[in-house]
């Protein structure tokens, strides 16, 4: 959106063209500034040059483009809540059925995409679907833009194809932990991600190899820690980081990761310990099962996985060496 808008630009009017569509919004976290000053200056040339706007082009189609700021919730990225915020409304997961398509914003039928795949429409339409094809593995293909963070010598963001490992992003590409020492943890797909240890960093960037380890790609976020991660810790951050971005609609979600921050202290306190290690295990099952949204339904990726891999974390003894 910063570097090149009229790529985001191109892909929208293309879906607008594609489904009907005369009124297209681009959601965004007021926290970009920059994006947002390059955005309304991109459609302004756009709409100056005949590309957007009415009768585009000559071809006798019409196609509005908005950029609409959001508040900062995490939530607003689920496309029901993003809907309710696009309306003025405050972010709150709506109940499906019905689907965005059959009934979205203001009631009418709506396409909502991330910016990735509506980047991508227009190469795709350009070069051929075969050439998109090329590149990746599986049923993950195309390319991905990976946010390689946390603690890594070289941050920043990668476009890769599908089917480069794990290993191989947080190693050749980030060049390793920037504090110099081992990597002890990686996670994969955002604040509701798995936190992976050495023997999955093999695993290729496709969603199903993902999803086979109980882990997701997500929009391919990637947080790296060294050897001096407290992984009961980061567990507890995943359960805090739900009960603060919650959007409070269902129970599970707004009262489980409140309760999931309480019982891992507990743990770590040597309160009680194998009963709150079974209530621990019960609430991240009521969570995945119970809750409306991926929000509260994925908040125990990080913690399970925290569980099965770094279960030294959770005895309660003093924290790790520095
Ligand atoms: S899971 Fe959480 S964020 Fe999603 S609808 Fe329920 S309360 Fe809202």
């Amino acid at each position: 959106m910063e570097t090149d808008p009229y790529q985001l630009i191109e892909g929208m009017t293309i879906a607008g063209l594609a489904v009907g569509a005369n009124q297209g919004y681009i959601y965004l976290r007021s926290e970009y500034p920059v994006a947002h000053k390059i955005l309304n200056k991109a459609i302004e040339r756009a709409t100056e040059a005949g590309f957007l706007g009415k009768n585009i082009c000559n071809s006798n189609s019409d196609f509005f483009l908005e950029v609409r700021l959001g508040a900062g919730a995490y939530i607003c990225g689920e496309e029901t809540s993003l809907l309710e915020s696009l309306e003025g409304k405050r972010g709150m997961v709506r109940a499906k059925p019905p689907l965005p398509a059959i009934e979205g914003l203001f009631g009418k039928p709506t396409v909502v995409n991330n910016v990735l795949t509506l980047g991508a429409a227009a190469s795709i339409l350009e070069q051929g679907s075969e050439t998109y094809k090329d590149f990746g593995m599986g049923r993950s293909r195309g390319t991905l833009a990976v946010q390689l963070a946390g603690n890594v010598k070289r941050g920043g963001v990668i476009e890769l194809a599908f089917g480069v490992t794990l290993r191989e992003v947080v190693e050749d590409f980030g060049g390793g932990t920037y504090s110099g020492r081992p990597i002890r943890a990686i996670q994969m797909g955002g604040p509701l991600g798995a936190f992976l240890p050495a023997s999955q960093w093999d695993t290729p960037l496709d969603y199903e190899a993902f999803a086979a380890i109980k882990a997701m790609i997500g929009h391919g976020g990637i947080v790296v820690f060294d050897d001096t991660v407290d992984m009961a810790a980061q567990a507890r951050f995943a359960m805090e980081f739900c009960a603060v971005e919650s959007c409070g609609k269902c129970t599970p979600c707004r009262i489980g990761a409140t309760r999931g921050v309480e019982v891992i202290d507990r743990i770590v306190n040597n309160q009680d310990r194998d009963n709150n290690l079974i209530l621990l295990t019960d609430l991240c099952d009521t969570m995945e099962l119970g809750s409306l949204c991926a929000m509260g339904g994925m908040t125990p990726f990080p913690v399970r996985s925290a569980l099965t891999y770094f279960a030294e974390d959770f005895s309660g003894e003093s924290p790790r060496e520095n």
